[in-house]
């Protein structure tokens, strides 16, 4: 078995053209000398994506259309000597073509491979942008009406330095090897028939017949090469560049720590939280900070999730906060679920709200009396230090003041 692939059985319909298409990849991969953890496979929503758990290398499914958009953002951060690899279908090559081309005017350095079998064949059979005129679908049994687009064309007048068109048959590992050596774009449209739903919709016709008859025409199209887009020199990347920020303080926090802040927007939430960040990674922490907010932004609530921990944070989600502080009603109506389902931890409230339902511990504070509703929530985050002391509220308070908020805050307020 190759080192390629943890497990040889793919995951498709027998007599599927993606068995292929993975064979000559994993020939075209071992051809070039790369080791499995130097390739990232991006795959799409579609059959071919579910060959994930077969390969030994980095995998990562994205969303319907986005595998191009998501490989180029990791083909633009990742050293040069990582090979990504873009596996997406004819429906979401339709759906994301704009990436497409988008990557390929730019010469981001990835390889995208079309499995073009004509069809949404995980959805059940429905045509795409790609589904030649005259081919039969579910939605089109007298004939797809419409011409398809070419797609290597489309990428080749969009300035990639290669593009190919492969029947899917035999052995077509050499255009994918010369697609994976290529510095920049390249992408390798592979025709195929899917047997479930486009051998049954067309008994009569043969893949070459098929390819031949819609002008799908097999070659390869290359362009001089120019240098792969790169925003920021990989060597110099502004996050391999970035200062290390000097630690100032001290926090006795040894795990993770989950707060939710939650009051009114145009109440200083977001930029609160900022703050409290900072202040922990100060203090030698790490910290994430996740603002949610309506789409009106100026109105409604404005919630903020700040998750503090002296391990690394590798999911910034909040599934049960250790404490939740509310100083508003639009963030009390906001968070009352949430609040509803807590089991344990605090929550802070502001005194001119009614006590929820909860489970956790109420401490009832007057963040709005004594702060005004500008400062309620740089107040009551300094109140929640003050109490539980996860970083010192006196480090806090010393960020707020140089920050942009410090001019607003009264002399007294964070003392
Ligand atoms: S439904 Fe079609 S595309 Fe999907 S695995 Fe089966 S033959 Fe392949």
């Amino acid at each position: 078995m190759s080192r390629f692939l943890t497990d040889p059985e793919l995951p498709f319909c027998k007599g599927c053209g993606h068995h292929l298409i993975v064979r000559n990849t994993v020939k075209a991969l071992e051809a070039i000398g790369v080791q499995p953890l130097d390739v990232v496979l991006v795959t799409d929503i579609g059959c071919h994506g579910i060959v994930d758990g077969n390969f030994a290398t980095h995998t990562v499914h994205g969303l319907h259309g986005r595998s191009v958009a998501l490989g180029a953002g990791m083909a633009m951060a990742l050293p040069p000597q990582k090979k990504v690899v873009v596996y997406i279908g004819d429906g979401g090559a339709t759906i994301g073509l704009q990436h497409i081309l988008e990557a390929a005017r730019l010469n981001v350095d990835l390889t995208v491979v079309v499995h073009n079998n004509m069809l949404y064949g995980m959805t059940g059979g429905q045509p795409s942008g790609l589904t030649p005129e005259g081919f039969r679908t579910v939605l089109t049994p007298q004939g797809y009406p419409f011409p398809h687009h070419d797609l290597p064309r489309l990428v080749h007048d969009a300035g990639a330095p290669f593009a190919a068109r492969v029947v899917g048959l035999g052995d077509f590992s050499d255009v994918l090897r010369q697609a994976l050596e290529t510095e920049g774009f390249a992408l390798v449209e592979v025709l195929e028939i899917c047997v479930s739903y486009g051998v049954k919709m067309n008994p009569d016709l043969r893949l070459k017949e098929l390819a031949q008859q819609a002008g799908y025409e097999p070659g390869v199209w290359t362009r001089p090469s120019r240098p792969a887009f790169r925003p920021v020199p990989r060597e110099t990347s502004s996050l391999l560049d970035m200062e290390p920020v000097e630690v100032r303080y001290t926090s006795p926090l040894e795990g993770r720590y989950a707060l939710v802040l939650g009051g009114s927007a145009g109440e200083g939430v977001q930029q609160a939280a900022e703050l409290l960040a900072q202040t922990a990674i100060a203090a030698g922490l790490h910290a994430t900070k996740k603002g949610s907010y309506p789409v009106t932004v100026g109105v409604g609530f404005s919630t903020a999730e700040v998750v503090l921990s002296r391990p690394p944070i590798f999911y910034h989600g909040v599934t049960q906060p250790d404490a939740v502080v509310i100083t508003s009603a639009d963030g009390l109506e906001n968070q009352r679920e949430r609040i509803r389902k807590m089991a344990g931890g605090i929550l802070w409230l502001d005194a001119s709200l009614p006590v929820p339902e909860t489970g956790a511990e109420v401490r009832v504070r007057d963040f709005r009396g004594r702060a005004g509703a500008r400062n309620a929530a740089v107040y009551a985050l300094w109140t929640f230090l003050q109490e539980t002391g996860v970083i010192p509220a006196e480090a806090f308070a010393e960020t707020v003041r140089r920050s942009s908020l410090g001019q607003h805050i009264p002399e007294n307020l964070l003392k």
